[in-house]
């Protein structure tokens, strides 16, 4: 007997993250994982879900020497631990939906050609989210496929805020404000209208802190504003990308420094924000631990950015009900978050300290005007409920 089950994939440049749910009323994870370094000095990591070993090991670069090999790794470890399980549907996490996806969509060739023709609006991402796509349909080709879009919850955000201020027909060519990380904003909105439904129908600040950062104001669900524009580089500074700076810089980089356009890109996407401010590393932990001069400088940028953007998304909601954190340095770091609230009640926002300081979901004081939450994201599973709710339109539309 065959199980079904959700396999979802989200490729990233050099990793393929996965995870497997049961499909049932709400997708139960049975296991999760990665390969990372993929094609230079490949590492499996899984979680097996309860009673299995974690599993840690070093790949040969043969087994994982592109996302296809690395595809075939994972399969062959979910293959072992579950045998009876088969793929019904897969989730990809897609990038760049660009102007038209404002919703998950079933992957047909004309789907697939569209998306193929998104890739220089996210160079950087988008090929490697197809490449997966190519490898589960290689690997499954019973299975329906499915692309959850990172720019999809801000399809709907005003006009105002969808343009830049250049020539008309830029617009009309895509060169538009998309707004990314919309599957966790998905995520925590949802949580929200579970959890504080009140404050979910209210104006809401997400601040989404990990290696990738941005922040997206909401307003009864719906994204207004966000910090991210055409691509996943504006706004705030992140592990190594830099967020928003003045055009300007790069006229100069080429024309004064001689540098081509390629390396301009490596600069602004690898070796800038908390690395390059730093010097040290892109890795939050290590930056709070380092004491040096140049590591907090880093960290005052970081904070000083959340905390001026926060007065932008509050002004383009109307006022504040809650600032919600969720990514890796949202979810764990109380001294980011603590100097991030410090002072705010100007806005509304009282931090409780001993709240914050032992991670709880509700951080700001009972007397706080507006609300300050922890909730931890899980993009994972906006796919897999994607995934699955597309499947079952399918089975009832056949049926
Ligand atoms: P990604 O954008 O790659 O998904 P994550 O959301 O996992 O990234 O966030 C990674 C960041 O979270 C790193 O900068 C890491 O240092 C930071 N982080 C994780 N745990 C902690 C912690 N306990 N304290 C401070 N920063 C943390």
């Amino acid at each position: 007997m065959s199980r079904p089950v959700t396999l979802t994939l989200n490729a990233g440049s050099s990793s393929l993250k996965f995870s497997l749910y049961d499909i049932s009323g709400e997708p139960a994870q049975l296991a999760a994982g990665l390969v990372e370094n993929i094609g230079k000095a490949p590492r499996l990591k899984a979680d097996l879900g309860e009673g299995e070993a974690r599993v840690a090991r070093e790949l040969d670069a043969a087994q994982a020497a592109d996302h296809h090999g690395a595809l075939s790794t994972v399969l062959d470890l979910l293959r072992q631990t579950f045998p009876t399980a088969r793929a019904s549907v897969v989730g990809h996490r897609v990038v760049h939906g660009g102007p038209r996806f404002s919703s998950p969509m079933v992957v047909t060739d004309g789907v697939m050609a569209e998306l193929r023709k998104l890739a220089p609006f996210a160079p950087i991402h988008q090929p490697h989210n197809l490449a997966g796509i190519a490898a589960a349909q290689a690997a499954f080709p019973e299975a329906l496929q499915v692309a959850c879009f990172d720019t999809a919850f801000h399809r709907h955000h005003p006009k105002a805020n969808d343009v830049f201020a250049l020539p008309r027909e830029y617009y009309d060519k895509g060169i538009r404000r998309y707004g990314f990380h919309g599957l966790s904003y998905e995520y925590v909105s949802g949580e929200l209208k579970r959890i504080a439904p009140l404050i979910h129908a209210g104006r809401v600040v997400v601040a989404h802190l990990g290696n990738g950062a941005s922040m997206c104001a909401i307003l009864d669900g719906r994204s207004v504003a966000s910090t991210m524009g055409f691509t996943a580089l504006d706004g705030l500074p992140m592990g190594t990308r830099c967020g928003q700076v003045d055009p300007g810089v790069i006229f100069y980089m080429v024309q004064q420094e001689g540098r081509t356009i390629d390396e301009v890109r490596d600069i602004f996407y690898n070796k800038s924000g908390l690395l390059g401010l730093s010097g040290i590393s892109n890795d939050m932990r290590v930056l709070e631990s380092a004491g040096v001069p140049e590591a907090n400088e880093a960290i005052d940028y970081f904070v000083f950015r959340i905390r001026r953007e926060l007065g932008g998304l509050a002004a383009a909601l109307g006022g504040l009900d809650a600032l919600v954190f969720c990514g890796g340095i949202g979810e764990n770091s109380r001294k980011i978050r603590r100097r991030i609230c410090d002072g705010l009640d100007w806005i509304g926002l009282e931090l409780d300290h001993d709240r914050n300081d032992s991670n709880a979901r509700v951080i700001s004081t009972d007397f706080s005007r507006a609300r300050i939450m922890v909730v931890p994201t899980n993009e994972e599973l906006v796919i897999a409920r994607a995934a699955q709710r597309l499947l079952a339109e399918g089975q009832a539309a056949t049926a």
